[in-house]
């Protein structure tokens, strides 16, 4: 039996997550959960799971909480950033999910890698923002990092064991990143422009939280990824093919220098690399539905326009700048997106932020999570005046 933690459980990927374990009642058992806002459905988890302790965003919603749980019950409750940061390095939890969304996640993934846990790795942004620290922890602690993004999930199961991009003998040749194309694959500049709230959240394939699907829309998710897998695998941005593939079933690819190229393919449901992720090295139930080949019509590609969808350029360019750049886009692109979900700013103006404060901050060299967060903070002030500017509160 393994105890888990899972920061995010409130979300997407932590929902996916309980879906699974609730197959698996036998090899897991539910140490830890944290809901920020939403209290109510944390309330049903806890009922539900039984878990050890529960953290909430602020001493309000922890007042909500109490109300919602019944009188006798046997779960710890705390609020704020030191207890997510105490749930991820706990003695007691052998597995942690990061699947917070943002670089709110980022302290509470990083403990997790610190303290050497089993750490199934959703939080993307970790590694956007602080790659270079994170891998670092990892290696010192001996942390196990398996990633559930499922791009990477897939590259993942595709590498040999033990891989070693350096190691010429194992023949690896690139990464191909496969990416959906989002709901605007097909739209013009024009069309793109005026995109609705509404338009950008409907994801064509998969279904998510409400940032990365706004992300996916942009390609800037992919760009996130591209910083992602350079980090997990150790190669640099020359090393990852972004491929267009409309369809979402095969996941990501490895090629080799013999000619060979392996895929990871299946339905696009994150219930298979959370379920990889959990099980591993052993493969468990995940309740995804099989891939049925006679029900595809085909597999396409195509290569992305980087002129509709500058994003992934953006990243590519934050990764060879190399310090606190990633932090820096990442913070940026953060703001703009939620901008654009509050209806401050068109959907264009997304990637016009980004591009903007990726520019205006100078690169610092990055030393220590402290850095890391002083320039989110720098690029989500200029970001937020960006926006206001964009809006017309500024003149
Ligand atoms: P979501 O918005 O559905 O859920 C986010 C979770 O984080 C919720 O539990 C929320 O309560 C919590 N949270 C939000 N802000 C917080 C804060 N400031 N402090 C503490 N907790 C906070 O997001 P999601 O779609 O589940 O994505 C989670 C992470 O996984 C993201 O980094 C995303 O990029 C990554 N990811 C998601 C998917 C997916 O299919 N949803 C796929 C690949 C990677
Ligand atoms: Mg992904």
């Amino acid at each position: 039996m393994q105890n888990l933690t899972i920061l995010g459980s409130t979300g997407s990927v932590g929902c996916s997550t309980l879906d699974v374990v609730r197959r698996n009642l036998d090899r897991y058992k539910v140490f830890a959960l944290s809901g920020f806002k939403n209290v109510e459905l944390l309330a049903r988890q806890i009922v539900e799971f039984n878990p050890d302790i529960a953290v909430v965003g602020g001493e309000k919603d922890l007042v909500r909480l109490k109300t919602l749980l019944p009188v006798r019950h046997s779960c710890e409750l705390f609020c704020g950033k030191d207890a997510l940061v105490d749930i991820a390095q706990a003695e007691k939890a052998d597995i942690v999910m990061a699947a917070i969304v943002g670089a709110a996640g980022l302290e509470p993934s990083l403990a997790a890698a610190k303290a050497g846990k089993k750490l199934l790795l959703a939080n993307k942004e970790s590694l956007v923002t602080s790659g270079q620290l994170f891998m670092a922890a990892v290696k010192h602690s001996d942390a196990l990092l398996l990633p559930i993004d499922s791009e990477h999930n897939a590259i993942f199961q595709c590498l040999p064991n033990q891989f070693d991009i350096s190691d010429s003998s194992q023949g690896i040749r690139s990464i191909v990143l496969t990416a959906s194309g989002g709901p605007f694959r097909a739209w013009t500049m024009e069309q793109i422009t005026n995109a609705s709230r509404e338009q950008a959240l409907a994801h064509p394939n998969w279904s998510m939280g409400a940032k990365i699907t706004i992300d996916s829309a942009t390609l800037m998710n992919k760009g996130l990824e591209l910083i992602e897998a350079c980090w997990l695998f150790s190669v640099c941005p020359d090393q990852v093919e972004v491929v267009v593939h409309p369809q979402s079933i095969i996941h990501s690819m490895v090629r080799y220098r013999d000619g060979s190229i392996l895929a990871q393919m299946g339905a696009p449901d994150m219930k298979i690399p959370i379920s990889y992720g959990l099980g591993w090295p052993e493969r468990i139930d995940s309740g995804a539905s099989a891939l049925d080949f006679l029900s595809l019509s085909s597999l396409t590609f195509e290569a992305p326009d980087e002129i509709r969808f500058p994003c992934v350029r953006l990243a590519r360019e934050a990764f060879s700048a190399g310090g606190t750049a990633g932090s820096v886009l990442n913070a940026a692109n953060e703001v703009a997106v939620d901008a654009f979900l509050n209806g401050k700013i068109g959907f264009t103006k997304i990637a016009y932020v980004n591009e903007l404060i990726l520019n205006q901050i100078p690169v610092s060299t990055l030393d220590s999570i402290e850095t890391v967060l002083e320039f989110d903070a720098l690029a989500r002030s200029q970001a937020e005046r960006a926006v206001s500017r964009i809006a017309g509160e500024l003149s």
